[in-house]
């Protein structure tokens, strides 16, 4: 199956709980799923009961919740768990540490995007240069000591001006580096499970593709 292309706000539906896609709209009234939360006998709404689920529909649940957040697609995302598993370490953890380093989610996490969409769009457009080099691979893994930039062409467009705006009201996680002057950032260590900013069960994606 490719990657979802279709409404954002019906994934969360789907999952029954926030996944965060579209950036700031997620933190206000406006959000699909509080909108069905507070209207009373809807299914979101505390009143109803969820269907209870399975072991394997738990296992699912979560390697689809990590596939959404991220945008991956489901080709994709077994080829990143298969990498994981050939690392050393926990491969839940290696997967998550994987999903972290990919341009599209350092553009996010460096606030140059308000979603980890729009950041693939940045990415995929090819405003984006690594290491000085233009990449247009969202998936592609970044590296400690990696350098992101903007295409020099990108900078007098629009998009930058709103990232740039973006890009200063949001703080980077400890394991990058970024300077909103030059809209440049990089990369110091490697991002952690716990550095995560949604809060993913990697042992329940171990156990879906243990069976
Ligand atoms: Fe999910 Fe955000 Fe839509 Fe709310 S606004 S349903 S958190 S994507």
């Amino acid at each position: 199956m490719s990657r979802y292309t279709g409404p954002s706000c019906r994934l969360c539906r789907r999952q029954g709980i926030k996944l965060f896609l579209k950036g700031e709209r997620c933190y206000t009234p406006k959000c699909a799923i509080e909108r069905r939360r507070a209207a009373p006998g809807s299914s979101a709404s505390p009143t109803r009961r969820r269907r209870r689920l399975s072991e394997y529909g738990v296992h699912l649940r979560e390697k689809q919740k990590a596939r959404y957040i991220y945008g991956v697609g489901e080709a994709q995302f077994r080829n990143h768990y298969s990498k994981a598993a050939k690392q050393k370490g926990p491969t839940g953890e290696n997967l998550l540490r994987i999903l972290e380093s990919r341009l599209d989610n350092v553009v996010f996490r460096l606030g140059w995007a308000d979603s980890r969409k729009e950041a693939r769009q940045i990415v995929s457009h090819g405003h984006i240069a690594l290491n000085g080099r233009r990449s247009k691979t969202p998936s592609i893994e970044v590296k400690i000591g990696d350098k992101m930039t903007w295409m020099e062409r990108s900078k007098s467009s629009t998009l930058h001006e709103i990232s740039e705006h973006q890009a200063t009201r949001k703080t980077a996680p400890d394991w990058l580096q970024k300077d909103d002057k030059s809209m440049e950032g990089s990369m110091i260590r490697l991002p952690e499970k716990d550095d995560n900013d949604v809060r993913i069960d990697d042992l329940l994606i171990v156990e879906f593709y243990s069976r």
